[in-house]
C-alpha cells in the first residue's frame, strides 16, 4: 500500500478510461497488447513531450520502474525493459503499471495527499492499486477475455498466472 491517496477510481472507471484510450490508437480489438510499441511510439503521439528513459541497473538499483507524471517521465530499469522486450509477462506489466501512473495520474501528482495518521487507505483511492488495475486491463481487455479461461488469457495476452487470476475473476 502507498502512503498517498489518489482520486477514488473504481475498476469499472479504469476499465472505461483504458478502452477508450485504447480505441483512441485503434488498439482495442487487440488481444496481444504492443506494449513496447505502445510506450515507445504511440504515447509520444498522445502525449507529444513524452519522455522515456531506460536506466542502467547500477544506476537505478531496486526500482523497476519509475513515473513522474508532472514531467510526462516515465524511468525504465534496463533489463526491466530488455525483458519486457522479450515477452516477459511481469516485466510487461511493469511497463504498464508505470503507463497507468502516466495517465491516471498526470494531472494529480499534487493532488495525492499524504495520510492521515491511522487513516486507512481504500483499495480505490490507492495509487498503485489504480496503477495495478489500469496495467492489467491494459495487456487484457475485459471486452476480448470474456469467457476465456485463466490458461487462455495467460496465452493470448502474454500476462502471469497471477494477472491471469485476477483479470478473470473480475470479469
Ligand atoms: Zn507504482
Amino acid at each position: 500500500m502507498s502512503k498517498y491517496k489518489a482520486e477514488p477510481l473504481s475498476r469499472n472507471d479504469i476499465r472505461r478510461y483504458v478502452r477508450k484510450l485504447k480505441k483512441s490508437v485503434g488498439l482495442d480489438e487487440m488481444l496481444m497488447f504492443p506494449i513496447i510499441e505502445f510506450l515507445e511510439n504511440i504515447i509520444p503521439m498522445i502525449i507529444p513531450d513524452f519522455r522515456l528513459e531506460i536506466v542502467p541497473k547500477g544506476e537505478m538499483g531496486i526500482n523497476h520502474g519509475e513515473t513522474y507524471p508532472s514531467k510526462n517521465l516515465i524511468r525504465i530499469r534496463e533489463d526491466v525493459y530488455e525483458r519486457a522486450v522479450d515477452g516477459v509477462p511481469r516485466d510487461r506489466l511493469t511497463i504498464a503499471h508505470e503507463i497507468g501512473h502516466l495517465f491516471l495520474h498526470e494531472n494529480d501528482v499534487i493532488a495525492l495527499c499524504r495520510m492521515e495518521p491511522g487513516e486507512t487507505l481504500k483499495a480505490y483511492e490507492d495509487p498503485e492499486w489504480q496503477a495495478n488495475c489500469f496495467g492489467g486491463e491494459l495487456l487484457a481487455s475485459y471486452n476480448l477475455i470474456r469467457g476465456m479461461s485463466e490458461e487462455e488469457v495467460m496465452k493470448s495476452c502474454n500476462v502471469s498466472a497471477q494477472a491471469a487470476h485476477i483479470l478473470v475473476s473480475k470479469l
